[in-house]
């Protein structure tokens, strides 16, 4: 299940629930999608993979899955990118298309 973090990991703009800005990873590293398309050209600085739009979890609750049953992160991870070594990822994977890193 995702963790539906609170934030985006390198600028800490807040990513609620609801934000149709919240990108993540397969490993669910969370940013915004200012950052993914202007810093982080697609490439996720912790794996090397793509992103893909967040899901938002439903506040209805007539399935029984829904964020009052399963709430959202609380825990903030932000750890803004070192941009020298991000140069050596953003080389590495950018001309790769992410389905093929
Ligand atoms: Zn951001
Ligand atoms: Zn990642």
């Amino acid at each position: 299940m995702l963790e539906i973090r609170p934030n985006c990991e390198h600028c800490n703009k807040a990513l609620p629930n609801d934000s149709d800005e919240a990108m993540i990873c397969s490993y669910e590293c969370t940013f915004c999608t200012s950052c993914v398309d202007t810093v982080l050209h697609n490439v996720c600085p912790n794996c090397g993979g793509g992103f893909e739009k967040r899901p938002t979890r439903p506040v209805n609750c007539l399935t029984g899955n829904c964020v009052e049953k399963h709430p959202v992160g609380t825990r903030v991870v932000y750890k803004p990118i070192n941009k020298n070594a991000f140069k050596e990822i953003l080389k590495e994977f950018t001309n790769i298309e992410p389905r093929k890193r």
